[in-house]
């Protein structure tokens, strides 16, 4: 990564790159769905680990998930 954004330290590939500086817990995402919802977003997380070294990132309106180990 090249570049760590002051605000929220989290890092990117280019200088100044738009994010959400708005890190949120993924309980903030969770709590108000179903069982159902919260199985679906589980599987989903665990088969993005199957891809490799994911960080799991969420923000103010989604969960978003990265390859670490990219060049
Ligand atoms: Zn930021």
């Amino acid at each position: 990564m090249t570049w760590t954004c002051p605000n929220c330290g989290r890092g990117f590939r280019n200088k100044n790159q738009w994010h959400s500086c708005e890190i949120r817990e993924l309980d903030h995402h969770l709590q108000r769905r179903s069982p159902a919802v919260r199985e679906m977003v589980g599987r989903l997380l665990e088969a993005a680990h199957g891809f490799g070294a994911v960080e799991m990132v969420p923000v103010k309106t989604s969960i978003q998930c990265r390859l670490m180990d990219r060049d």
